[in-house]
């Protein structure tokens, strides 16, 4: 009797406490994220950032809820974007801003190009490369509520060889083209590898980048040739592991990805030159690939404008960038893991759900692409426990579009709301 009384006196308590009203959601189709089929008339309950319920039919707010009435929209889990550059947004004075740029510049800026994101309706992304520490401290002002953006996961600074894709120093003149180290994310052997991710580590990072492949837009010749030896990049994998540390591998080269999944990394990056053998070796591991179908696209319309490039990065973007959409069609019907990303900052930021178009267009499912941008990330990102699903107990962030993006994925690039955490940045 006495256990009855105290567990009535609680219950009593729960709901006499103020600070328990709850947002409704009153979502005409909702897309949850796991399960293929939508369903129509959801409500949704939110409290304290967090989903308490997703339940079928319109259910009535209480005293002191807040409804939010998307009985017109489709509702949908917040976007994740696994490869974005929120420091930087390419243009034809990409290469020299380097020396007019103080570091507080490159900050400020980004923050415009986190809203934009945030506003698109990505309310995560996998930030995979800066010239330092600037996306941690991004990272830190929208955690902090300074401004508005999406939750970042940021690599710091790529790791690369020397000479390679993420060499500072690449192209410069003599004078400027000094021997950089693991400090600045450069590495020759297991040692500098290790010191390189613990320095990143100690930056702050959240997770490694590395470019284990030639790249498109940095000043060297080769796009596609392998950079690290079979040796570094299983010195990257353990100390990553070591610090709790994913690994997201910038790839183009056939060798250059094979290495990388056989070393175990988590995702391979754009992976231009796929093969079937890579393919099967991919499925094997379990290794995700983020296409960047957009970043193909984005180069390959550059290259044909003559002088927007410099002469050594043209012919690579001409050559490199329409490859990407084959792999996808090709790698997409064989069964690899995909999660979103474009490299935005290669295109510019607010754009992401382009990529959707360019998924489906290559024989993606709608469902499937949403599903990509949604459960898939968050699993690549091993956040599925709090993100990526509407489901109960997961973190409240939510979008909608108006009509029926399984009809029409373009949509997707008109989102209308965008809740992040429980606070609403974007209605209708
Ligand atoms: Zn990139």
């Amino acid at each position: 009797m006495r256990l009855c009384a105290i567990a009535t006196a609680i219950i009593y308590w729960a709901l006499a406490v103020p600070g328990y009203a709850a947002t409704i959601i009153h979502a005409g189709v909702l897309i949850d994220g796991r399960h293929d089929e939508p369903r129509s008339k959801m409500s949704i309950t939110i409290e304290e950032g967090r989903i308490v319920s997703v339940a079928e039919g319109y259910i009535p707010p209480k005293d002191g809820d807040k409804l939010i009435l998307l009985t017109d929209y489709t509702v949908m889990p917040g976007l994740m974007d696994m490869h974005t550059h929120l420091m930087s947004q390419h243009s034809k004075d990409s290469y020299s801003e380097k020396f007019f740029l103080d570091q507080a510049d490159y900050a400020l800026r980004s923050t415009v190009y986190a809203r934009a994101t945030l506003m698109a309706g990505f309310t995560t992304v996998r930030d995979l490369g800066d010239n330092g520490v600037n996306s941690v401290a991004l990272r830190k002002a929208i955690n902090q509520g300074w401004v508005p953006g999406p939750r970042i996961f940021t690599s710091g600074k790529s790791l690369a060889t020397t000479g390679g894709h993420a060499d500072p120093t690449n192209g410069l003149r003599g004078d400027y083209r000094r021997d950089a180290g693991p400090v600045e994310g450069v590495i020759n052997g297991a040692d500098d590898a290790r010191k390189a991710v613990r320095q990143r580590y100690k930056d702050g990072a959240d997770l490694i980048k590395l470019t284990a492949t030639g790249g498109v837009l940095s000043l060297a010749t080769s796009g596609q040739n392998p950079q690290f030896t079979d040796e570094e990049l299983r010195a990257v994998v353990a100390t990553a592991k070591d610090y709790g540390m994913t690994v997201a591998v910038h790839a183009h080269g056939t060798e250059g990805i094979k290495r990388a999944v056989l070393a175990g990394v988590d995702s391979i990056e754009h992976g231009t030159y796929m093969t079937d053998e890579v393919i099967a070796l991919m499925k094997e591991k379990g290794t995700y690939w983020v296409p960047t179908n957009m970043a193909g696209e984005w180069v390959a319309e550059k290259a044909k404008e003559k002088g927007y490039f410099p002469e050594i990065v043209r012919p690579k973007a001409a050559a490199i960038g329409p490859e990407i959409r084959a792999t996808f069609a090709k790698a997409r019907a064989a069964g690899v893991k995909i999660a979103f990303g474009t490299d935005s900052g290669v295109s510019p930021h607010g754009e992401n759900a382009r990529e959707f178009e360019l998924m489906v267009s290559g024989g993606m499912s709608p469902m499937k692409a949403i599903q990509s941008a949604t459960l898939e990330a968050a699993r690549l990102l091993k956040i599925e426990d709090r993100l990526g699903t509407l489901e109960p107990k997961m973190i409240a962030d939510v979008v909608a579009v108006k009509g029926n993006p399984l009809k029409d994925i373009s949509i997707l690039r008109e989102v209308v709301f965008v809740m992040k955490e429980g606070v609403v940045y974007k209605n209708p």
